[in-house]
């Protein structure tokens, strides 16, 4: 007699993963749930032991170029959202929105996460990609990182017991979720002006009313890929519905439906001409995942 898998309530089956991107690709998650705290995370962890599937955390998807077909895993949209301040510092929900943090901290008259503003990811996605921008980054700003492994144990470190890089944490290689983050603040009665100003500047440089992923390279030492695709002539360029925009030429715009595949033949046709062209090799910042068609890198399956 064959049981019947249980499923619990906060899961769905079959769920289209498009407009959770903000390049709006993906297929269908075999199993996907929105969790809005860490009991919930709980369970779905409790649920992939059993089911024996890998787990994926979705923050807002802004860095993801994820593969089309069914896709045989556990997705989780971190949506746990909360705020607690002390006097110089604010522990913040993984799933919490950081250009929404950055507001919600300057127009406290509180500094020091002006740069996440525009940044469309949460707390946790910024974490393991280390994202920066102004010349600042996540990890400059953390203080300390609260995860949940696989065995639903807890930790806490110290933002000195990790080692971060250039859009590189060491979360991108473990399997513990993000869960919640402790950031440094002080007092600072120019913070929401300052706010404005790097998000004035980015809708006037980035392309914000088309699906990207932001910058689809990371910018060589010494140079910026934006430039170096744009010295190459390859602004407007488009193939199979991607485009390379013409405000930022670092951004991919999907503009007719695109699937991954279709990305990842821009890039490599890109990366071909900015070698020709320039002798440099661009490298990826975005992650693809679940997806086949990558020869450049294959992101492991997250957390
Ligand atoms: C218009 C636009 C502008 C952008 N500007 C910038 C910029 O200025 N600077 C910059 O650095 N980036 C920028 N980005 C890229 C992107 O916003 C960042 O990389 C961001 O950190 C991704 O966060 P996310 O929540 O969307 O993560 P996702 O894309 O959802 O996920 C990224 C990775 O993190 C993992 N992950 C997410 N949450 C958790 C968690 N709680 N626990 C464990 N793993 C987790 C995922 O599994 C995945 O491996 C931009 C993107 C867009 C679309």
């Amino acid at each position: 007699m064959s049981t019947r898998l249980w499923i619990p309530s906060i899961i769905t089956e079959n769920k289209s993963l498009k407009p959770y991107t903000t390049m709006k690709v993906g297929g269908e998650a075999r199993y996907f749930a929105e969790v809005k705290t860490v009991e919930e995370l709980k369970e779905v962890l409790l649920f992939k032991k059993r089911v024996n599937l890998p787990l994926f955390i979705l923050g807002k998807g802004s860095n993801l170029i994820l593969g089309e077909g069914n896709l045989e895993a556990i997705f989780v949209l971190n949506r746990i959202q909360f705020f607690s301040f002390d006097s110089d510092a604010v522990t913040v929900g993984s799933g919490v929105n950081v250009s929404y943090l950055a507001q919600k901290v300057s127009k406290m008259g509180l500094g020091g996460l002006e740069f996440f503003s525009g940044i469309p990811g949460t707390v946790g996605g910024c974490i393991v990609m280390n994202a920066g921008a102004s010349k600042k980054e996540t990890a400059s700003a953390l203080l300390e990182v609260t995860t949940l492994d696989e065995e639903l144990k807890e930790r806490t470190y110290s933002v000195d017991e990790l080692e971060f890089g250039y859009r590189k944490s060491p979360f991108l290689k473990r399997d513990e979720s993000i869960i919640f983050a402790k950031f440094r603040l002080f007092m600072d009665i120019e913070a929401e002006e300052k706010r404005h100003a790097i998000l004035t500047h980015r809708l006037k440089t980035q392309p914000y009313t088309v699906p990207t992923a932001g910058c689809m390279f990371r910018n060589p030492s010494g140079h910026s890929a934006g430039q170096l695709i744009d010295s190459c002539g390859l602004k407007g360029l488009e193939v199979g519905g991607v485009r390379v925009s013409q405000k930022h030429a670092n951004f991919f715009e999907n503009v007719q439906n695109a699937s991954a595949k279709n990305i990842l033949d821009l890039v490599e046709r890109v990366r071909y001409e900015v070698k020709k062209q320039t002798g440099i090799e661009l490298e990826l910042e975005v992650l693809p995942c679940f997806t086949t068609c990558t020869p450049i890198q294959q992101h492991p399956m997250g957390s």
